[in-house]
Formats: structure tokens, sequence, C-alpha cells
């Protein structure tokens, strides 16, 4: 049981991390159970990816990275260019616009500039009332 479950799980796919595997026994049977928390993304990347990398070096949070079979967004960097540009950089030059928002996971504004603002304490980004509309895609008329 344990084998097939731990099997199973591995073939999941999941967008973000798997934080805690728990061992319940239920009598000769052991279960393990997987606490997934997915986490709070709303850009990433498809299967579409072709792999050619062009859009790492242009990520100012150096969110992106090469994966074992597509290059990869880690949600904990992405601030969907918040605080930096007016549209997200990654999906600029992607040759096959793979960079795509999940509908299914939006984030504010204010949480994307907050993760900016962490991310570089020594850049002195404004506030949210004072960002400007070059440095925010929410802001794009
Ligand atoms: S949207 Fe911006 S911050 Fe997020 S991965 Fe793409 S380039 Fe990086
Ligand atoms: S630019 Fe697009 S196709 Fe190229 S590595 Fe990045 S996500 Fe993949």
């Amino acid at each position: 049981m344990l084998l097939m479950l731990s099997a199973s799980l591995s073939r999941l796919t999941w967008r973000g991390r798997t934080n805690t595997l728990t061992n319940l026994k239920m009598g000769d049977t052991t279960v393990t159970l997987a606490v997934l928390e997915r986490s709070n993304m709303a850009t990433y990347i498809t299967d579409e990816c072709i792999n050619c990398g062009a859009c790492e070096p242009e990520c100012p949070n150096d969110a992106i990275s090469e994966g074992d079979s597509k290059y990869v967004i880690d949600p904990a960097r992405c601030s969907e260019c918040v605080g930096f540009f007016d549209h997200e950089a990654c999906q600029a030059v992607c040759p096959v616009e793979c960079c795509l928002p999940d509908p299914n996971n939006k984030e504010s504004e204010d949480a994307l500039l907050a993760r900016a603002k962490q991310l570089h304490p020594d850049k002195g980004l404004p506030d949210l009332a004072a960002l400007p509309a070059t440095l925010s895609r929410f802001r794009k008329k």
C-alpha cells in the first residue's frame, strides 16, 4: 500500500511544493499523506516551453531556472515583474509565449510588490500608493 501510494504521488503534477510527508498507521497498512501547499504563483511556464533560455536573464528577480524538462519559475521569487516593469519580462521575450498567468491563482498587486521589496530591500521600491504605471502591469492603460 505504501509503495503504491508513493508511486502514485510521484506522478502528481503540482506547481507548488510538497511541504510534509506524514506516515499514518492503519492496522497493518501504512499510508503516506503528502501535505501539498499550493504556492502563490500567478506566472508559470507551460509545457510548450522549448528550452531556449531567453527568459532566464530577463527576470529581475532571478526567478527562472532550467528545470528537468523545461524552464521553471520559482514562485517565491516571481513578482510578475511588479516593481520593475509594466509587463512580464519573461513573456515578452518568450518565442512561444508560454509564460502565462494562472487564472486559478491570482495574486494581488500589493502582495507582488511586497515580494519585490522583500527580495530587493536595497532598491528602495516605492509603496503601493506611489507605484508608477511603468513599474506595474496592473497600472498599464
Ligand atoms: S513574471 Fe517577471 S518576475 Fe516573474 S518570472 Fe517572469 S520575469 Fe521573473
Ligand atoms: S523563453 Fe519561453 S520557451 Fe524559452 S526557455 Fe523561457 S519559457 Fe521556455
